[in-house]
């Protein structure tokens, strides 16, 4: 590679909510620092955070029943959700700050404030939700959440879903106002229309293909400019790979330590659609229910009311399924190119582990429109057919590796930053619980590769992102102040009551 290319302090590659969200902090805490941002797509947020490729799920546990395991004494865990809801409130004071800021103008267009609700039917499960909910209560954050299994409640509450639901079994919801919808399509949007006004360099069309470090410690990157067909150089001091499914293959290429041994398991989604603006404009929330036996976290179904594109919409899912292709626009070669000598065996192992799950996921691809619609039917019993299309959802790559207590081959279906040793490059991998949490995940970033700056810049952080450091759920006023104000800059429900 030659040395002679384009210089700046920051390059981040991929225009997805992570490099707009890092970007963004980093503008504000160093505004001088020149950020060069490198997308091989010609426009940003296309590939996960596209609203039509994820959720839309302002991830905070309120719905969520994976992140409140029941124990074995019959006890709910609660630790999870309220860390998921602490991380989720600094995305939130993010948002504030840049609207209050007037850096994003209208949040509206990006966050909706939508009721989110937990179903279960089964005299076990509504059991576990009402005892899910009596533990969810006692934490400030999860304060105004209801819960009814009174069938004419719910009928109030959710009537497409309770139209046509003749069962005697026991059915039980949990309701909360202050939910939200995301579009973190729009958002990536937006943050990146503020990036360039900031004198952010923005290269669409730009793809990276290769790494390297040079002897004053920097990064020199090998770009392919796929409009003009050549192949550029860029060089940065610090480098985030933020490239989505992306991430792993250029983790690999920059050789770093911190990356052997780690592999990646692709899992594709699917949503269904209605077409049918009657059923539409019945239904008014995000509706969580159980993850069936065997299939993995990211596929709990759920029937979601959306806003995209300026509209109202429904959709239902995701399903999950099973593609090599590490991003949606990524090639069918992605999972195979990468197996490296150093993570052969994680692979195999996870390869083992997973046959059921690997075997779940091949049977979901295979399903029919018509089997998916029986699918929906437990949650809409009079769904019909014609009313609803499928789309394609993004790629999630979920982590491979060695842990202590999973041994080789282990899955992760978290989230996982990992960087170098002198904090020159840092990758995010993994897709959970994903864009909610860009804002906690990009602090740590920070935290991890800027450590001699963080007592210089912990009094910004703190202006920005209040709570930053502080627990909410062990400061209840901090909690209240912190709900209140952010319900109000974004246009969102405050369902906080006095205990
Ligand atoms: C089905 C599904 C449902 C989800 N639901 C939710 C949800 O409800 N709530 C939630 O919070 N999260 C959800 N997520 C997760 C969330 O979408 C992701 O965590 C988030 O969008 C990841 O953002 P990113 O910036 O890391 O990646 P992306 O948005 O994928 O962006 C990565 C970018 O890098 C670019 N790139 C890749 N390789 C290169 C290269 N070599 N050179 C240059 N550019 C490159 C890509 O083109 C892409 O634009 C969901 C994900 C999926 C797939």
């Amino acid at each position: 590679m030659s040395n002679n290319g384009m210089k700046t302090d920051v390059i981040l590659i991929g225009a997805g909510i992570m490099s707009a969200t890092l970007g963004s902090l980093l503008k504000e805490l160093v505004p001088d620092w020149k950020i060069t941002v490198l997308e091989q797509l010609r426009e940003p947020g296309v590939e996960s955070s596209n609203e039509w490729n994820n959720a839309g799920t302002g991830h905070s546990a309120l719905c969520e029943l994976n992140y409140t395991p029941e124990r074995s004494d019959g006890s709910i865990d609660i630790k999870k959700a309220i860390n998921i809801n602490e991380q989720f409130q600094l995305s939130r004071q993010f948002w504030s700050y840049l609207v209050d800021k007037g850096l994003i103008k209208h949040p509206e267009d990006f966050v909706m404030p939508l009721p989110h609700m937990s179903l279960v039917q089964g005299e076990k499960d509504v059991e576990f939700l009402k005892k899910r909910f009596e533990a969810l209560s006692k934490s400030p954050l999860f304060s105004g959440m209801e819960f009814s299994n009174n069938p004419d409640k719910l009928k109030e509450w959710i009537p497409v879903i309770m139209e046509g639901r003749h069962s005697d079994e026991p059915i039980a919801a949990t309701k909360i106002d202050s939910g939200t919808d995301v579009n973190f399509g729009a958002l990536t949007r937006t943050l990146f229309d503020h990036l360039r006004e900031k004198d952010v360099t923005i290269n669409y069309n730009h793809s990276v293909k290769n790494m390297k470090r040079t002897s004053d410690g920097s990064w020199e990157l090998k770009v392919k400019n796929l409009e003009s067909g050549t192949v550029e150089y860029h060089t940065a001091k610090f480098v985030f790979l933020g490239a989505g499914g992306g991430s792993l293959h250029l983790l690999q290429k920059s050789g770093i330590p911190e990356g052997k041994g780690i592999g990646g398991f692709p899992v594709s989604g699917l949503f269904m659609v209605c077409n049918n603006p009657e059923v539409v404009e019945k239904h008014q929330a995000k509706v969580y229910g159980k993850a069936k036996v065997g299939a993995p976290p990211m596929s709990v179904p759920h029937l979601d009311t959306r806003y995209i594109d300026n509209k109202k919409s429904l959709l239902f899912g995701p399903f999950a399924g099973f593609s090599p292709k590490f991003l949606k626009t990524g090639s069918y070669f992605d999972l195979i190119r990468s197996v490296k000598p150093h993570n052969v065996f994680n692979m195999i192992g996870a390869g083992v582990k997973n046959f059921s799950l690997t075997k779940y996921l091949i049977q979901q691809v295979l399903l029919t429109k018509e089997k998916r619609m029986e699918e929906l039917r437990e949650f809409i019993p009079e769904a019909k057919s014609e009313d609803w299309d499928m789309v394609v959802a993004g790629q999630r790559v979920q982590v491979i590796k060695e842990t202590e207590a999973g041994g080789k081959g282990t899955l992760q279906f978290g989230t996982e930053v990992v960087s170098a040793a002198d904090g020159s490059i840092a990758a995010l991998l993994g897709a959970s619980p994903g864009a909610s949490t860009a804002v906690h995940v990009m602090l740590e970033v920070i935290a991890k590769c800027f450590p001699e700056r963080m007592q210089e810049w912990e009094p910004k952080i703190k202006e920005m992102i209040p709570s930053y450091g502080r627990s909410l759920s062990d400061n209840p006023a901090l909690a209240k102040e912190v709900l209140e104000r952010t319900a109000k800059t974004l246009g969102l429900i405050n369902s906080y009551q006095e205990a």
